[in-house]
């Protein structure tokens, strides 16, 4: 067990917590683990880079091809999506089952590893034939019985933070998954609501402390996804960068063959290019801190 000391009573998260509320995620060891042949938590950071939507066969195909050519390790998309309102045009309509058809085709094409959110559990045997890392997104952070749905399938899950949630309340829900089975567990930090954040410069906040946070009691991995942090594409290489340097064990980025007619959220991702410069810049910082990106 990590020992912390109880520093500031009733501050967050205190040494009773570690031992009651969160012993597994306290006590969770799994220093380096491979996925699909990628290692996470070891030197090397591993990158997750695709576009919001899988929108079509040819997109996603594209897209794989492209990103792992830049060097990232997993390929990611959603064929569900938790939009925030529920009005869709066709071209907004997310692409569900055939999602999962295009994503399996460019897994194969590309011989790159997935990642993909689910959001139901009558999903779950679809999802396994073809994700590597199961997604579950902000919106169902606390969805326990989703959560231990999908852990009881032995796959390895990414657990994004709600962007009104503490760090407390997120390694709760961790520790949900790590009762149910789950072996391999990557929390990402995508963004938090916070009082600024409601005028129209910056959607979220990027919480880079809750990194090394994390880092104080579990060695879990942790993943940041400057994408949904900035809603905003001209600042994901800086908070990428940032994201590294705070340390940060993978990277999530979306890239987009034409980011300005991206299906959803079209301010955000970058295109083939950027991404390509990013991942130069992000492994020179990496080398920083002893890591490496490519
Ligand atoms: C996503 O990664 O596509 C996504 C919907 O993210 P979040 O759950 O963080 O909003
Ligand atoms: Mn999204």
């Amino acid at each position: 067990m990590a020992t912390i000391e109880n520093k500031f009573p009733g501050k967050d998260i205190s040494s009773d917590d570690l031992k009651t509320k969160i012993p597994l995620v306290a006590n969770y060891t799994s220093k380096a683990f491979r996925v699909a042949g990628v290692t996470f938590n070891g030197k090397k950071i591993p990158v997750m880079a695709g576009p919001n939507m899988v929108e079509s066969e040819d997109l996603i195909v594209k897209t794989a091809k492209a990103v792992k050519k830049a060097g990232a390790s997993f390929l990611r998309g959603g064929a569900f999506k938790p939009l925030s309102f529920p009005y869709r045009s066709k071209k907004y309509n997310e692409s569900g089952l055939d999602g999962l058809k295009w994503l399996s085709v460019a897994k194969k094409e590309a011989s790159i590893p997935v990642i993909t959110e689910i959001m139901e559990s009558k999903y779950l045997d679809v999802m396994v034939d073809v994700a590597d890392i199961m997604q579950i997104g902000s919106r169902n952070m606390q969805n326990y019985p989703l959560i231990t749905d999908v852990a009881s399938t032995g796959k390895p899950i990414m657990l994004k933070r709600h962007y009104g949630a503490s760090l407390r309340d997120w390694l709760g829900a961790a520790e949900y998954a790590l009762i149910a089975g789950c072996k391999h567990i990557i929390l990402c930090e995508r963004g938090m609501s916070v009082a600024h954040t409601h005028k129209s410069s910056s959607r979220y906040l990027l919480d880079l402390q809750v990194i090394p946070a994390i880092k104080e009691i579990s060695s879990i991995s942790v993943a940041s996804d400057p994408s949904h942090a900035t809603f905003w594409r001209d600042w994901v290489p800086p908070m990428s960068l940032a994201s590294i340097s705070a340390g940060a064990d993978s990277i999530m980025i979306e890239v987009h063959p034409d980011p300005k007619n991206a299906a959803v959220d079209p301010l955000q991702p970058i295109n083939f290019k950027s991404f390509q410069v990013l991942m130069n810049q992000m492994d020179k910082t990496a080398k920083a801190i002893s890591r490496k990106v490519l």
